[in-house]
């Protein structure tokens, strides 16, 4: 068994049944992304829509590839005809044309809204309140090509375990008002993707259905 295999095995053994693992394999090359394969690994993470075509190209068709990075409007067509989960929406134009790549490639597109509540000032994403706003303006039943599954959030970079578990909390709490508010028809809305390699154990206390786990599977990356 190989380093890759072996990591991704001990974080399985952590992982309760109803979350799903994504492997955040950026920066990382194809061969290490088939090692996980090989011992049964679906669900892929990656952040760079050239790496992530690149990779595709090579590697087996029933892996489901996720969108976590920041995804610019202009690069949406290239994913769009596979990608199975757009983690990072960010904006409205970014949904809009999430919506029209989709219904080019006559798909629905499974996406989570990306939520700032970091302390960090650089992170993307909606507010609460600006989420909020977003999906009481806008009749999201219209866009027919997407489905909004739910809330992808990062907690503050930081030692402070307890921050970090008030914020996945908050994140949390976001989710229960949105599904309730706005999603309370619908069984769709039911994904929570919080926690990578240094606070998933606390985000999946916290509720994550989805944790997305790079370094501890795969090593430190060389930027
Ligand atoms: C890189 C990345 C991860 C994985 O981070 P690790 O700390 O290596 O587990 C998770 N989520 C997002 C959005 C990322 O960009």
């Amino acid at each position: 068994m190989t380093t890759v295999q072996q990591n991704l095995k001990e974080i399985q053994a952590t992982i309760p049944d109803n979350v799903t693992l994504v492997a955040v394999s950026k920066f990382h090359p194809a061969e290490a992304i088939s090692e996980a394969y090989e011992v049964g690994q679906r669900v892929f993470g990656e952040s760079k829509v050239q790496e992530l075509m690149a990779k595709k190209e090579v590697l087996p068709q029933d892996i489901q590839w996720h969108f976590i990075g920041h995804l610019q409007t202009n690069k949406v067509k290239f994913i769009a005809p596979f990608i199975a989960m757009i983690h990072s929406v960010d904006s409205l134009r970014l949904i809009q044309e999430i919506n029209k790549a989709a219904a080019k490639e006559n798909r629905v597109i499974d996406i989570l809204l990306q939520i700032h509540i970091a302390e960090e000032q650089t992170k993307f994403g909606f507010s609460p309140a600006e989420v909020i706003q977003l999906l009481s303006q806008y009749p999201y039943t219209e866009w027919k090509n997407i489905r909004i599954r739910g809330l992808m959030g990062m907690a503050t970079f930081t030692e402070d375990t307890d921050q970090i578990r008030k914020e996945f909390g908050e994140l949390h709490g976001l989710f229960d008002e949105l599904k309730s508010r706005f999603f309370a028809e619908t069984d769709y809305f039911n994904e929570m993707s919080f926690g990578m390699s240094d606070d998933y154990l606390i985000a999946i206390e916290e509720g994550s259905t989805m944790v997305r786990i790079g370094s501890d599977i795969f090593g430190r990356r060389n930027y």
